[in-house]
């Protein structure tokens, strides 16, 4: 209900214009958002990359509202994507569709996408498209088979929590496409969507055994250690080696799980949001975990840093 509910808070004006502009909060934003804009945010691929780790760029950013916004978000992409290059450091890029305008046009988001992947392309990095609430999730998995057709340098993202994601697999399989496999961060209803954990866990773990052998180079988001453990017992099994798929985790979460992987010889890449529309990716944090709800209210005069 809590996790329902911060959900929900996260579409408000009121509090996202309240949260934002306030200084401890902004500070307290800095768990898990490195920083506003690029510059910090390529810090943080620096320091993960001496760390052992990759990472992927995230523009905060989403349903935008005019094309001006969209263009100036698929601008602001292939900036990130040339300074990955021009700098030397090790991160590809992920992306929400409607901050490229999905909400304005299939076909105009699709023109912005078709962009950024081809400096993608050009550059020999990676997109990865972001998943969406559920009303996007059709949009989203056509745009990524037609995105696929044109170019190799394009992946996108599976939730375990909907129902739908083992036929959606299959059909990105078809096509060799990269999926990153995630639990699922939207309030979804029961009619489509697993309502308890245990079966949301389950489910994730089904599909990351389609996923694995698929020969196709997948990622397993997730900060669950029993997942963890359970994706590091299969790939043994069956032969997998180490190389053949990547554990992601969020910037700030977990380190202590990024660290031990990359000791035991896994890949790991870490999810880097920077910008200045931080809001909902901070409330979608704070509704995944309990604690870091409580850490929000105990600190929210202090502006202690957290804990992982
Ligand atoms: C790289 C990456 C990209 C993502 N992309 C998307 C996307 O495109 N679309 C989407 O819907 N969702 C996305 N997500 C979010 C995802 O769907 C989950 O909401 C989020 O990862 C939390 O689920 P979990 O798998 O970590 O496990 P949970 O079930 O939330 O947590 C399981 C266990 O993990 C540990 N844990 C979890 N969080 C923390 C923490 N902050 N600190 C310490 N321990 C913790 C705890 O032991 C906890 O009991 C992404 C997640 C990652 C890591």
């Amino acid at each position: 209900m809590l996790r329902a509910l911060l959900l929900e808070l996260a579409k408000s004006p009121r509090l996202r214009r309240w949260i934002i502009s306030h200084r401890v909060t902004r500070r307290m934003a800095h768990k898990f958002v490195p920083g506003e804009e690029l510059g910090p945010a390529i810090e943080a691929v620096r320091a993960c990359n001496r760390a052992g780790m990759t990472a992927s760029l995230d523009h905060l950013g989403e349903n935008v509202v005019t094309r001006e916004d969209a263009e100036r978000a698929r601008a602001s992409y292939t900036e990130a994507l040339d300074r990955i290059a021009a700098d030397g450091v090790d991160s590809n890029v992920s992306l929400k569709l409607t901050h490229v305008g999905l909400d304005l046009g299939g076909k105009f988001c699709a023109e912005q996408l078709r962009i950024i992947v081809r400096r993608a392309e050009e550059l020999g990095n990676f997109v990865r498209v972001d998943m969406e609430g559920s009303a996007y999730t059709d949009r989203t998995v056509q745009m990524v088979q037609q995105a696929r057709a044109e170019s190799a340098a394009v992946g996108t993202v599976i939730q375990a929590y909907l129902y739908r994601s083992e036929e959606d697999i299959r059909a990105l399989l078809a096509i060799g496409c990269r999926i990153r496999l995630v639990k699922g961060a939207y309030k979804e209803p029961s009619r489509i969507a697993f309502p308890r954990k245990k079966d949301v866990d389950a489910n994730f773990i089904k599909l990351m055994k389609i996923l694995l052998p698929s020969g196709i180079y997948h990622a397993l988001a997730t900060h669950d250690p029993n997942i963890i453990e359970a994706a590091t017992r299969f790939a043994t099994e069956q032969n997998i080696s180490k190389d053949k798929f990547e554990f992601q985790m969020l910037y700030g979460m977990r380190t202590d799980l990024q660290k031990r992987l990359v000791q035991e010889g896994y890949r790991v890449r870490v999810y880097i949001p920077f910008g200045r529309d931080w809001f909902p990716y901070f409330m979608r944090r704070l509704a995944e975990r309990p604690a870091n709800l409580l850490f929000f209210v105990k600190n929210f005069f202090r502006g202690a840093a957290p804990e992982d």
